[in-house]
């Protein structure tokens, strides 16, 4: 619980940036963690408050209190135990997780939210600089053979659980580096890859084996619509092959499919989806040579879609050097503040600035485009109109229409589901939305309509987060643990 005034003999504590212009230089981190002190104090903030809805906030369910209240009494060895006890990979949480249990923190009620984010960074930190992060080898072996396809954080994860279950575990990834979205899309600057790279390590040693370079069940289109990313897999493996050599099949494909904005002129050239984008940044960053790289230098950059991976384009471009960024939202600018009493403790829709707009962006809101403008086959601008909202319905605002001059445009509209292609090859139903359909039930949860084959992550629940995705890995992999052995004694 901390210490029992803490609440109200200190203030939140928020970590630090470095600062911008020396930041936007280059690709690595730059969110400076707390010290002992610190943390010490942030911990002391968390106030016994008996439920603690931060708790049932957290996806993966951490167990906060504990840690705050040991991370205060200075026994960081058990608050890592703790930590790890929920969550495979809190170094990834602990850099670029949105926080949500902050939103359900008790002290968020009327004050300002225990900083638990940086105290579940500052302890994994220190887990691996100590040696406290190794890997766990299962006791006893299952001689079962499980295929995990997609090395996503839901892949990871699951990967992990299941190899500590005593299970072979065998994960298929068709990029040529292990890590999904973590690897490929989110900037180094967020979360630098050697995190994904030491899991990796810890993981083999765990019995896990990696097959990169190998795509499952991919026909046509096996990236996605309209998809101008290259397939970099040597191999392809078909479903039967899996159903055949494996006991059990886990897909954690992700939700790959881009939305796109097929307005007249989306054929000009120098409009891109931001995942065309993003990992091609992730690859020079990791010493690869990309010919005629996508890049924004000396460029006007509009980026299309106000979420994260809109506001990683606007990092990325500045650290291209771009003459200008702007960033287009569709919906109205959200309030500064929320509304507590209304929303607490759920996640509030308040206006979010993140460490990339800090860098130099300009927002739009409530702006659509209607049409892209080009000279000689390649876009030089953006013709817009202002939206409002009434009644849930959104309006064009007669005579608002304007053009914007664009030399880069970067679509970041969200995904609209997995590819396709990978649940047809398997013969998986698919929801309204198209992603695979499976429940969460206690038993016999994440399975599909196929035998033996399950689905977690991204590709079950739509686009959503890393921490979503571990903790879907997780569960899936006890459902598949229990499925093989007809018990388990994974945690869920
Ligand atoms: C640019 C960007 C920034 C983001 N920023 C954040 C953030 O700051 N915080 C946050 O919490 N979330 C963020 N997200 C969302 C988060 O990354 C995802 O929700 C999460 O990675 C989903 O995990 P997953 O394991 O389900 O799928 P993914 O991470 O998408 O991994 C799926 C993997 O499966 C592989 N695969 C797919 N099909 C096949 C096949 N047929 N054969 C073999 N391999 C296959 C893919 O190559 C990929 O590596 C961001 C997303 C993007 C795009
Ligand atoms: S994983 Fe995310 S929600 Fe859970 S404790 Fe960490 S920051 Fe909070």
């Amino acid at each position: 619980m901390g210490k029992i005034t803490g609440f109200m003999e200190h203030e939140r504590i928020e970590e630090g940036y470095k600062p911008v212009d020396e930041r936007v230089k280059h690709y690595k981190e730059f969110v400076v963690g707390l010290n002992t002190e610190q943390a010490k104090v942030q911990g002391a903030r968390c106030m016994d408050c008996g439920t603690p809805f931060c708790n049932s906030g957290c996806p993966v369910n951490n167990i906060i209190p504990d840690f705050n209240d040991l991370v205060y009494r200075n026994d960081w060895q058990n608050a890592f135990a703790v930590l790890d006890s929920t969550n495979n990979f809190p170094e990834f949480t602990g850099r670029i997780c949105p926080a949500p249990c902050e939103a359900a923190c008790v002290l968020n009620v009327n004050d300002d939210a225990v900083g638990i984010k940086s105290l579940e960074h500052a302890i994994i930190d220190r887990a691996w600089d100590e040696g406290w992060v190794a890997p766990r080898v299962a006791k006893h072996k299952t001689g079962k053979k499980v295929a995990v396809v997609g090395s996503g954080p839901a892949g990871m994860a699951a990967a992990q659980q299941l190899a500590r279950a005593g299970h072979d575990v065998t994960l298929f990834e068709k990029n040529d580096r292990i890590g999904g979205l973590l690897r490929y899309g989110i900037p180094d600057f967020k979360m630098e890859k050697s995190h994904i790279d030491r899991r990796v390590e810890q993981m083999k040693a765990e019995g896990v084996v990696f097959r990169t370079g190998v795509i499952v069940g991919a026909a046509k289109d096996p990236l996605g619509k309209g998809s101008k990313v290259t397939n970099l897999a040597k191999e392809t493996v078909t479903p039967e092959q899996l159903q055949k050599e494996f006991d059990a099949v886990l897909l954690t494909g992700g939700a790959e499919q881009s939305r796109d904005l097929p307005v007249p002129g989306r054929d000009l050239d120098g409009i891109h989806f931001a995942m065309e984008f993003l990992p091609q940044q992730n690859r020079v960053n990791a010493g690869d040579k990309v010919k005629g790289q996508l890049r924004a230098d000396g460029k006007h950059v509009i980026v299309i879609g106000g979420g994260d991976t809109g506001s990683d384009c606007v990092g990325t471009s500045n650290r291209h050097g771009a003459v200008s960024v702007t960033q287009f939202e569709l919906m109205p600018q959200p309030p500064e503040e929320e509304n507590r009493p209304l929303t607490w403790p759920y996640w509030p829709i308040k206006l979010r600035t993140s460490s990339s707009h800090e860098e130099g962006c300009e927002r739009e809101f409530a702006i659509s485009t209607k049409e892209f403008i080009g000279e000689k086959g390649k876009v030089t601008g953006l013709k817009t109109v202002r939206v409002e909202w009434k009644d849930g319905r959104m309006q064009e605002v007669p005579g608002s229409e304007q053009v914007l001059k664009a030399d880069l445009v970067l679509l970041a509209m969200g995904f609209v589901s997995p590819v396709a292609n990978v649940l047809d090859a398997f013969g998986v139903e698919k929801d309204a939305r198209g992603n695979a359909r499976a429940t969460v039930d206690f038993i016999g949860g994440y399975a599909t309509n196929v035998p033996k084959v399950f689905a977690a992550g991204d590709i079950r629940r739509g686009q959503s987060l890393v921490v979503w995705a571990i903790r879907e890995g997780r569960q899936a992999a006890r459902s598949v643990d229990e499925f093989l052995m007809g018990f388990s004694d994974l945690p869920r």
